[in-house]
């Protein structure tokens, strides 16, 4: 049933594609870009059409960045041999925001879920597990503390053990199913310093 206009309607479906997108909020999204002036409208669509074309994964760590290593793999000044695994970039963006880790990170991009089928082939651990093959004294764990994060932890450390590195999981300071970025930096910093070997 078409209430609206074609155009409407259409523009409707692909923001309800977006995530906690439900059909109310696409209208009441929708509605509010057609009466935006023009200019803001064509603002938006540019910085999204910039992002999706210009924005890549680092080829080391895997976070988003604008090159083709992000500044934190780039910068002599961190320390390469201390390797901290979180599950997406917002994570890793909380861990920056203190300014006291100096250490380099690994994006997995999700977390092994066998409830969402998403299983360890399905997030970036392949590609850490070739980053260990270099001089790597610690990783530590810092995936969220849910069920799946927790599960997650313990399956790579299972893989890193064998090859004799050090392996760490940030301290339970952190609230079970809290996102790492919702966690205040001081909280953060508490579950970093007490982190225990796994
Ligand atoms: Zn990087």
């Amino acid at each position: 049933m078409e209430y609206y206009s074609e155009h409407i309607s259409r523009l409707i479906a692909e923001l309800g594609r977006l995530p906690g997108i439900g059909t109310k909020s696409a209208q009441r999204l929708a509605f509010f870009l057609i009466n935006q002036p023009k200019e803001q409208v064509e603002k938006l669509t540019e910085a999204v059409l910039e992002a999706r074309n210009n924005v890549k994964y680092c080829k080391t760590c895997f976070t988003l960045t604008d090159r083709d290593e992000c500044p934190i793999c780039s910068s002599a000044k961190r320390d390469h041999k201390v390797i901290m695994v979180v599950e997406n970039p917002r994570d890793l963006a909380a861990y920056e925001k203190t300014g006291q880790y100096h250490g380099v990170y690994h994006v997995l991009h999700g977390a092994i879920s066998p409830m969402l089928g998403i299983g360890p082939a399905d997030i970036k651990l392949k590609e850490l597990m070739v980053r260990l093959e270099g001089d790597v004294d610690e990783v530590i764990i810092a995936t969220n503390s849910g069920v799946e994060g927790e599960a997650t932890a313990m399956y790579i450390s299972r893989l890193i053990k064998p090859t004799g590195i050090r392996v760490t999981r940030i301290a339970n300071g952190v609230p079970v199913g809290g996102d790492l970025e919702y966690i205040d930096e001081v909280t953060l910093l508490r579950a970093l310093e007490g982190r225990r070997e796994l």
